[in-house]
């Protein structure tokens, strides 16, 4: 893989560190040695996964000379708040559509990412309800934004195509050379898998680099099997991408759907211990909607045994603390 070969707009310029959580890993009866990779730390306003994905999605937006960015997301969407920040930094104006998933839950005056959505300036809101077809909104929305002479872009749903998910391949080697300059074998790897363009990234990265590192991911949404075909679809697509055609094995994905709860963006018990277990032990915020299920889904994975005794086991925190404000009655 050549990834300098892929346009990209430099959003990241050093890696985000990775760090030994020891008292964490104390917490959990010293089974395994968790390092946390901290994606929460990317630049971008309040930092998060989408920053690496929206640096590769925004160069192909300056390419087709857009001057207007429209994106979709959830009521609470990290994605749509980075998607926006990068736009105000291009100098592009930012449309959102939002998916109202849990019906009722858009509030124009909730706190979290909402709030930031119109303190960065968002150009409009729309919100549609749960299941609506998405990528048709949104191009019905461009076609509106055509019409008034702009030049719209859509990226798609948490930046989560090949272009996009591109951003997690390099997030992949970064952190192979990480570990080789830090002279840490990592054995495992958990990430959260939503929209799937990390896990899709970050395994297609791993497989192209010959790392030999498991990747498991810790669904938010979908059954197990659906998540799994998610990713493999665009984990195959990343691949040819990224100049590796055919060549991605089924076998490089798997899924966990154990720790979603009622469903997407609700609290689970799991979800609050894991966010106030690394907030106490560490001093590091994980989110309700992603990051803490992810986690919750690590912590059931070390107690049950599912590591090797003494493993490495590396996660990737993905970020999205600001939603914790939304949520503040769940952690009370
Ligand atoms: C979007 C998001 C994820 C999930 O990443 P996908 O690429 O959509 O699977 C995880 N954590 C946070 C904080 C996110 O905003």
């Amino acid at each position: 893989m050549n990834l300098a070969i892929l346009p990209r707009r430099g959003y990241v310029q050093h890696p985000t560190p990775i760090e030994a959580c020891p008292a964490f890993s104390r917490a959990l009866g010293n089974k395994v040695n968790i390092f946390i990779k901290r994606d929460d730390l990317l630049p971008g306003c309040a930092g998060g996964n989408k920053t690496r994905k929206l640096d590769f999605s925004m160069a192909d937006a300056v390419a087709h000379k857009a001057d207007t960015i429209i994106t979709c997301g959830a009521v609470q969407s990290n994605h749509c708040r980075l998607t926006l920040a990068w736009a105000v930094k291009e100098g592009l104006d930012c449309h959102l559509v939002l998916e109202e998933r849990v019906s009722g839950s858009y509030k124009p005056e909730a706190s979290g990412n909402n709030f930031l959505f119109n303190l960065l300036g968002v150009k409009s809101i729309t919100v549609v309800p749960g299941g609506s077809d998405m990528p048709g909104e949104m191009e019905k929305l461009a076609a509106r934004l055509r019409a008034n002479g702009r030049t719209p872009y859509i990226i798609p749903g948490g930046a989560s195509n090949a272009i996009g998910a591109t951003g997690y391949v390099a997030c992949a080697q970064e952190i192979l050379q990480q570990l080789f300059e830090m002279g840490l074998p990592i054995h495992h790897m958990v990430v959260p898998s939503g929209s799937a363009g990390t896990h899709a990234g970050i395994a297609v990265g791993m497989v192209g680099n010959n790392a030999g590192i498991p990747v498991s991911g810790i669904n938010v949404s979908r059954t197990k099997t659906d998540q799994e075909q998610l990713v493999r679809k665009l984990a195959r697509a990343t691949a040819d991408h990224v100049g590796m055609k055919g060549t991605f094995p089924d076998d490089a994905v798997t899924c966990f759907d154990g720790y979603v709860g009622p469903g997407y963006s609700l609290p689970t018990d799991s979800m609050v211990e894991a966010v106030k277990l690394l907030a106490r032990t560490e001093g590091i915020l994980l989110d309700p909607v992603y990051s803490g299920k992810a986690m919750a889904g690590l912590i059931d994975l070390v107690r049950s045994g599912y590591f090797t005794e003494g493993a490495n086991v590396l996660f990737l925190h993905t970020g999205g603390s600001p939603a914790l404000y939304a949520y503040l009655e769940t952690f009370r």
